[in-house]
């Protein structure tokens, strides 16, 4: 069956009725690149960069050794768009050494954005990085773990500041690069509109967002039946944070688990996500399932999937559907 799917993978993603997702790709390191080029991803939506910034045991990488890694990855794709998520220290992302002390709630803790603005000279060496590598290509920047928008404007912030460090330096750098934000967190979720208000687009990591919403720790094996996509309150939450993005003409990426997963795929795409993001090697089968349906029967989809109470009879109604179509 993998074949059927694999023999497809240049066909483009669209479904029956002609309505374009777009599928990206996620990556950690630039030896991805052929199957990024293999899998015809239409580029790379979430770039994860702790595997590059934490290579050493106890010092983070320099600007120049993550200059190295971003733009070959940037100009071997061009001009593809890659997105560069920036550090998403801490959670269940090792921290080396004894760098950071240990955290009783590492997960509602010292995280990602939040390190970096506590933490400038590590943060502006990433973003001089990637504002850099930007000239060999077309790359985005995103801010991971993103609370509320005053994150966002202070991050904004600290990336004016290296664009006149750069430009004092003399140093190429792209001037006008794209900013988007995860949407991970319920706070930022509720305030998508004003978030979206702020950058170039949205990228809704529902593996994190699950766990928040749920408040169920992700990487908890007790409670690993507890996580779950099909809770009508991750469900609603993401259709929220898409329509309220749209309402500010940006667009909305999904770059968790869920948008791997085929079952969910039509829901996804029901609810108008612009782009889902995963794997290389899960794209042949997402590409199949967007073009073997069409943008109204994902619509209907969703109408009636909303309009469900228990998780239990929303997951079997969205297999059965899968079914149908696979
Ligand atoms: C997510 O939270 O869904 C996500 C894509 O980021 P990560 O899995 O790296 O936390
Ligand atoms: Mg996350």
């Amino acid at each position: 069956i993998r074949k059927i799917y694999e023999s497809k993978v240049a066909l483009p993603s669209e479904t029956v009725d002609g309505s374009k997702v777009k599928i990206m790709a996620n990556i950690e390191e630039a030896g991805e690149i052929p199957s990024v080029l293999e899998s015809r991803a239409e580029g790379v939506g979430l770039f994860r960069t702790e595997g590059i910034v934490l290579r050493e045991r106890q010092a983070l990488a320099s600007e120049d050794l993550q200059f190295d890694q971003y733009q070959r990855v940037v100009e071997q794709l061009a001009p593809l768009p890659v997105v560069i998520r920036t550090l998403d220290i801490g959670g269940d992302k090792e921290l080396p050494g004894n760098l950071f002390g240990r955290e009783q709630n590492p997960f509602m803790g010292f995280r990602a954005i939040r390190y970096c603005l506590k933490n400038p000279e590590i943060f502006k060496e990433q973003l001089k990085a990637v504002l850099r590598a930007a000239t060999y290509g077309k790359a985005r920047l995103m801010y991971p773990m993103i609370s509320g928008v005053r994150e966002l404007l202070e991050a904004n912030q600290l990336l004016e500041e290296c664009k006149l460090e750069l430009k004092e330096r003399g140093e190429a750098y792209s001037e006008d690069i794209e900013v988007g934000s995860m949407i991970e967190i319920p706070s930022a979720a509720y305030t998508a509109d004003v978030i979206a208000e702020n950058c170039s687009f949205l990228s809704i990591g529902t593996n994190d967002l699950i766990q928040y919403m749920l408040a169920v720790d992700r990487v908890n094996d007790s409670i690993a039946h507890l996580y779950d996509p099909s809770h009508p309150g991750v469900l609603r939450t993401i259709k929220a944070v898409i329509d309220m993005a749209h309402e500010k003409n940006t667009p909305v990426a999904v770059c968790g688990e869920m948008a791997s997963d085929p079952v969910y795929v039509p829901l996804l795409v029901g609810m108008g996500a612009d782009e889902l993001s995963m794997s290389p090697s899960l794209i042949p089968e997402v590409k199949f399932m967007i073009r073997h349906i069409s943008m109204g029967s994902a619509r209907d989809l969703t109408e009636e999937i909303l309009s469900l109470k228990r998780p239990r009879q929303i997951f079997r109604r969205l297999r059965e559907f899968y079914r149908g179509v696979m």
